[in-house]
């Protein structure tokens, strides 16, 4: 499919050719008695996060794994949650552990974050995974969302090898794992990186020359076409509501790139929504599944 001159990248077909795979591998671990175990703890009734929670339940259980939330009071002490974390940090059928995020003020959510097990850390926040996604290792988890656009960069065929990535936005959940991701050796890899954020001095400098933009800044359409190289890969992170009394709900979700004028000039691009966003939910179970077969129980 092109849109423009570019060609569409397909998040949700990618998304659920994920899971097909998947699904594939949680029946073979079921003939050896093994059934990938995620459970979601959700502190408080943020409504947003609640949306986000049912949906990992359900797409978990959808592919034969064991799905499960717990969900606790607002008020809940962060001890009771350290508590619980112990438990199926021991709890050989829970290969997967995730702190849905926010968590209510009262909780450190660094501490929080290293009372999970390395090995079940499926969120990849834990400090031993960041390192070791940073120094190469294999076995352990990379956050979902960075690790959903290698996804797409892999499944798309996008030649990354020697290309110059340019990355907007810093932050632990996107920018800087997909920095790591990136400048690894590997498929979907092996780029030379550069990351930008609110202090880079002239951005657009940065974007003109990139082969591949990533763009996770957490504003509305700030990368327009004349930003962009001819025949760049543009990936969009962003999920921005703008006002739009002539949508059904008077908002419309935009990402952090300008679509009209970015799919002029692009070779590749993701749309928002429908490109970054349903990656993520599926390299969550990918993770899961992994966890168990490292766990082999
Ligand atoms: P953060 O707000 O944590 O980080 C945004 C980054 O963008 C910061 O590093 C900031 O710089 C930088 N930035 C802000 N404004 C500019 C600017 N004008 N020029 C250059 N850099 C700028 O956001 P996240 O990384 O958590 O998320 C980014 C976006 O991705 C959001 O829209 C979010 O909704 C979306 N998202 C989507 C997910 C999905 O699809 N499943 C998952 C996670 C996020 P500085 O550090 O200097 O402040």
């Amino acid at each position: 499919m092109s849109h423009g001159s570019a060609t569409l990248i397909d998040g949700v077909a990618v998304a659920k050719a994920v899971r097909d795979d998947l699904q594939r591998e949680v029946a073979e671990l079921a003939e050896r008695g093994i059934v990938p175990g995620l459970t979601v703890v959700l502190v408080g009734d943020d409504p947003a996060s609640a949306v986000y929670v049912r949906s990992k339940e359900k797409t978990s259980k959808e592919l034969g794994m064991k799905g499960e939330t717990v969900r606790l009071p607002a008020d809940t002490p962060q001890a009771e949650l350290e508590a619980l974390i112990d438990r199926l940090n021991a709890d050989p059928t829970v290969h997967g552990i995730l702190v849905q995020s926010p968590l209510p003020k009262h909780m450190d959510e660094n501490t929080i974050v290293r009372r999970i097990d390395p090995a079940k850390d499926v969120d990849g926040f834990h400090p031993v995974n960041v390192g070791k996604l940073l120094i190469g290792e294999k076995d352990g988890f990379a956050p979902c969302t960075p690790a959903g656009v290698q996804e797409l960069l892999v499944r798309y065929g996008v030649d990354t090898s020697g290309k110059d990535a340019v990355i907007i936005g810093r932050s632990n959940i996107v920018g800087k794992p997909m920095a790591a991701l990136l400048v690894q050796q590997g498929a979907g890899a092996n780029c030379t990186v550069t990351i930008c954020h609110s202090r880079t001095k002239d951005l657009a400098a940065h974007t003109r020359r990139a082969d591949i933009v990533i763009a996770a800044i957490g504003k509305p359409e700030v990368i327009t076409g004349d930003m962009l190289r001819p025949g760049a890969v543009v990936i969009d992170v962003g999920i921005n509501r703008v006002n739009d009394a002539s949508a059904p709900k008077g908002y419309r979700l935009v990402g952090d790139v300008h679509f009209e004028s970015a799919s002029a000039v692009a070779s590749h691009i993701t749309p928002v929504p429908g490109g970054v966003g349903p990656m993520t939910i599926a390299m969550l179970l990918k993770n899961t599944v992994r966890a168990a077969r490292q766990a082999g129980k």
